[in-house]
C-alpha cells in the first residue's frame, strides 16, 4: 500500500471535491452486450470530420474500416459490429448538434468475433509509418479530450522527447474507468508503454497516478519493459490533476508556457487506457471500436464501470444499468466538473466518453447567486492563476476584448473558481459564453 503523505507531489492551486467513487471503484469491468443500433458520429474528436467509405445497405464486419481521416488531425473509424450500414444522414450528437453519423443495424445472427490478426512489426516501422499506423488504429486520447493520438507522436524536425508521461490521475469525482483499466490491463497498458518509449526514443517515462489508487500504483509496479526505465508517481489527490499542463507541473516542477504544449517542453503525455488500446491495435490489430466507460451517479440504479462498443445509445447503456430512478433530473457525459449536460438520451457513446452520472434534484439544484464579496477563493482555486473574478465580472458587461487581454483563453474550463465560490457565481458558464463570442467574432 502507498501512505499517506503531505509531500506527495502535486501542482499549485486547485481544489478537493468530494470523490464519489466508492460505488464503482472496486466493480471489475463487464462487457456491454451488443445492442441493435449503432450511431457513429462523422465528428468525435478534436479536429477534422472522418470521410465515410461505406454506403447505405452495405454489409460490414466488426472492426471493419468504414470511414477514413478527413485530415492530418483526423483519425480513421471502424465499425463496432457486424450489420448494415442504414443509414448516413444527421443525428442528435452529445453535444447538443445535430451532426453526420454512419449509422448502423447490428446482425442478430453475427457471432461478433473479431478476426485474429497477426501482430504488426513496429520495430522495423519508421517514424512516419508508425504514426501512420496510429491514425489508421482510429485512436484518440482517452482521458476526454479525444485528441488524435499520432497527432502527438508526429514530432517536428529537430525536435527530441525527452518525456513520456502517462496519465493515470483521473481526479474527475465519480470516474473509475481509468482506475480499472490500471488494475486490469497493466500488462497491456506497460506494453504501449513499451511501443511507444521506443518509437518516440524518449529517455524515460512516468506514470502519475493519484494516492486513493494504491492498488493501480502496485499494478504497474514492475520491472521495465524494453530496457527503459518507467517510473510509478503516487500524486496528492486533487482536481485537476489529470489536466496535462497540471500533470507535467506536478512530476517535474516544469511550466509549460501559455499558448504552448507539452512538445514545446519535450514531453508527450497519454492516457493510460490510450497505451492499452494502442498495444491492442499493434499485437491484435484491434482497432478502437470499443471504450471502458463509468455508469454512476445517484440517479441510476446499478453503477457499472462498462467495456461499450462506440455509438452505443446512452438510453441502451443506462436501461442496461437497470434504468434510472424517478428523481433523475440530469444525465452527464463525462465527468461532473468538465462533462457535457445531455439534452437527450439518444446519442451515442463517442470514443472520449470517460463516464455517464445521473444525477437527481439534489446534486443539480442551483443556489441562489449573491454579489461578489471580493474573497479570493477563485483565485486560489485556479491552476492557471487567472483572475476569476475579474473575468466573471467582465462577462457579465459583455467586455470581452478586456478578457482577452486577462488570458482568458488560457482558461481550460476546470470549473475550480465556480466550485470555490461562496457566493455561487456561474464563472465557468460566463467565461464560457466570452470564450464563444470571442472565437466567433474572430472567425468573422
Ligand atoms: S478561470 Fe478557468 S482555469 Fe481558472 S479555475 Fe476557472 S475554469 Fe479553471
Ligand atoms: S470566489 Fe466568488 S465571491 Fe469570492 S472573489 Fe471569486 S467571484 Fe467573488
Amino acid at each position: 500500500m502507498v501512505s499517506l503523505s503531505l509531500t506527495l507531489p502535486t501542482f499549485r492551486h486547485g481544489i478537493h471535491p468530494e470523490e464519489y467513487k466508492k460505488a464503482t471503484e472496486c466493480m471489475p469491468v463487464e462487457r456491454m452486450p451488443f445492442t441493435k443500433r449503432y450511431i457513429l458520429p462523422l465528428s468525435q474528436h478534436t479536429g477534422a470530420p472522418v470521410k465515410p467509405i461505406v454506403r447505405p445497405g452495405e454489409t460490414v464486419r466488426r472492426g471493419q474500416l468504414i470511414a477514413e481521416p478527413g485530415a492530418f488531425v483526423s483519425m480513421a473509424l471502424h465499425s463496432p459490429v457486424s450489420g448494415t450500414v442504414t443509414s448516413i444522414a444527421v443525428h442528435r450528437h452529445p453535444n447538443g448538434q445535430l451532426q453526420p453519423a454512419i449509422e448502423i443495424e447490428a446482425d442478430p445472427f453475427a457471432t461478433q468475433k473479431l478476426a485474429a490478426k497477426p501482430p504488426l512489426d513496429w520495430r522495423s516501422m519508421s517514424s512516419k509509418e508508425f504514426v501512420d499506423h496510429v491514425q489508421k488504429a482510429g485512436l484518440v486520447g482517452l482521458g476526454g479530450a479525444a485528441f488524435p493520438t499520432h497527432v502527438k507522436y508526429a514530432v517536428p524536425e529537430g525536435k527530441q522527447i525527452e518525456r513520456l508521461v502517462i496519465n493515470g490521475c483521473e481526479c474527475e469525482p465519480f470516474l473509475t474507468c481509468d482506475h480499472r483499466i490500471m488494475v486490469e490491463r497493466a500488462d497491456a497498458i506497460l506494453r504501449g508503454i513499451e511501443i511507444v518509449a521506443e518509437k518516440l526514443g524518449v529517455k524515460s517515462t512516468t506514470i502519475g497516478i493519484e494516492q486513493n489508487k494504491p492498488d493501480a500504483v502496485e499494478a504497474l509496479r514492475r520491472p521495465a519493459t524494453g530496457g527503459r526505465p518507467v517510473h510509478v508517481v503516487p500524486l496528492k489527490v486533487k482536481y485537476p490533476q489529470g489536466a496535462e499542463k497540471m500533470l507535467i507541473k506536478a512530476l517535474f516542477g516544469v511550466e509549460v508556457p501559455a499558448g504552448k504544449l507539452p512538445l514545446d517542453v519535450n514531453i508527450v503525455v497519454n492516457n493510460v487506457g490510450t497505451m492499452a488500446a494502442l498495444a491492442d491495435y499493434f499485437d491484435r490489430g484491434i482497432p478502437m471500436i470499443e471504450r471502458m466507460v463509468t455508469v454512476s451517479g445517484p440517479g441510476i440504479k446499478r453503477p457499472a464501470n462498462l467495456m461499450i462498443p462506440i455509438g452505443t445509445l446512452v438510453r441502451d447503456v443506462l436501461d442496461h444499468c437497470g434504468g434510472l430512478l424517478p428523481e433523475t433530473k440530469l444525465v452527464v457525459m463525462g465527468g461532473p466538473m468538465m462533462g457535457m449536460p445531455l439534452a437527450s438520451l439518444d446519442v451515442p457513446v463517442l470514443k472520449g466518453t470517460s463516464g455517464l452520472l445521473a444525477f437527481t434534484e439534489v446534486e443539480t439544484h442551483f443556489p441562489t447567486e449573491y454579489a461578489c464579496v471580493r474573497c479570493g477563493r477563485c483565485l486560489d482555486a485556479c491552476p492557471n492563476f487567472l483572475n476569476a473574478s475579474l473575468l466573471g465580472r467582465l462577462a457579465k458587461a459583455g467586455r470581452y476584448e478586456e478578457m482577452e487581454k486577462m488570458h482568458i483563453m488560457d482558461c481550460m474550463e476546470c470549473g475550480s473558481c465556480s466550485f470555490s465560490c461562496p457566493s455561487h457565481i456561474p464563472i465557468i458558464q460566463l467565461i464560457r459564453v466570452a470564450k464563444g463570442a470571442l472565437r466567433e467574432r474572430k472567425a468573422k
